[in-house]
């Protein structure tokens, strides 16, 4: 990562005690504003030492329930229910988020393949990097919260990107069960190495993430786990030392977590044409190898039989895509299965 310094201020002091709601401040001229700044929200609670958690949301701009639940969290936790430090980014990629896209009108750039950033980088680089010099060192916990987004609909599921040693897979893995969603799911993202998670990885860190329902939808369920969760999460991290306040929604019941992983490219199942797809399936179902996974119907030509998807691999389905429509390359659905070891 480059040692340039970032060109974001911004008007907190991570420091002082109490309960302090401002913005970070990026440089962005452009047209319609030549001295202009992109202003990112940012809370920062204090009280006493103790560890800091830094918790996100708004990566995608389209995974709405984790900015609901941010958005919260910073109007209901008070600097009496910690011993410690929260920091608080609803909407990290802020163009992103008001946009209501995955990637920024800015630049182009999906934050969650930005990392660790570039100072003189575009707007979602820039982001990165402030995240990754600024944010990052001072955390010793971090949940940066998503859902499937416009494109995609998922299980609430607690996402473990594989940490580098045995014993923080076992703490991440506690924080997971904490988080309190029935599945979680173990992976790496295909080796990605330009992500959030993966910059926790290399640093050594205490790094949770979530995916929430999504379909560009905002879901109860989902709202329901996550905002429950997040204070499970404050507890086993070692911050929260008073009770929280009644949950909106009272969380959906589940048992005790089920352990999964993605076991590589084999897991995934891509469309191959333009048009529109049916799943064989619902969302949570158990699948076999050679399955269906769904058919491509052609509309523009009606003569022509609906083409089948197969999974490639057995076990249960955790995502599928959100709108009908679906182009040669989308994720039509993933399977995930019960890790062995
Ligand atoms: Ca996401």
């Amino acid at each position: 990562m480059s040692t340039q310094k970032s060109y974001i201020s911004t008007d907190i002091d991570f420091d002082r005690e109490g309960k302090h709601i401002g913005r970070l401040r990026l440089p962005y001229s452009r047209n319609t504003s030549g001295w202009g700044i992109i202003p990112i929200p940012i809370a920062v609670v204090r009280n006493g030492s103790g560890p800091t958690v830094l918790l996100t949301a708004g990566n995608h701009g389209d995974e709405y329930e984790g900015q609901i639940t941010l958005n919260t969290l910073i109007r209901t936790l008070e600097p009496r229910h910690i011993k410690g430090r929260v920091i608080i980014l609803p909407a990290m990629n802020y163009p992103a988020a008001m946009a209501g896209r995955r990637v920024s009108p800015f630049d182009g750039v999906n934050l969650n393949r930005a990392f660790p950033g570039d100072p003189d980088g575009t707007p979602s680089q820039q982001i990165a990097h402030y995240v990754s010099s600024v944010l990052v060192p001072m955390a010793d916990a971090i949940m940066d919260l998503h859902s499937g987004g416009y494109s995609m609909r998922m299980l609430p599921t607690a996402i473990i990107y594989r940490p580098s040693t045995p014993e923080l897979l076992e703490r991440v893995i506690g924080a997971a069960r904490a988080w309190g969603c029935p599945l979680g799911i173990l992976f790496d993202d295909l080796g990605e190495r330009r992500t959030f998670d993966a910059i926790c990885r290399d640093a050594g860190l205490l790094k949770l993430g979530t995916e929430l329902a999504g379909g560009g939808t905002v879901s109860v369920e989902a709202l329901a786990f996550a905002e429950t969760g997040i204070w499970n999460l404050l507890k086993y991290f070692g911050v929260l030392v008073a009770s929280p306040p009644a949950p909106r929604h009272p969380c959906p019941r589940s048992g005790p977590m089920r352990l999964t992983e993605i076991t590589g490219p084999e897991a995934y199942v891509y469309a191959t044409g333009h048009a529109i797809f049916e799943p064989a399936f619902r969302l949570g179902d158990e699948v076999a190898a050679g399955q269906v996974a769904g058919w491509q119907h052609y509309l523009d030509e009606i003569e022509r039989d609906p083409v089948p998807l197969h999974f490639h691999k057995g076990g249960l389905v955790a995502c599928t895509r959100g709108p009908g429509w679906i182009e040669p390359g989308d994720l039509a659905t993933l399977v995930v299965t019960d890790t062995t070891g």
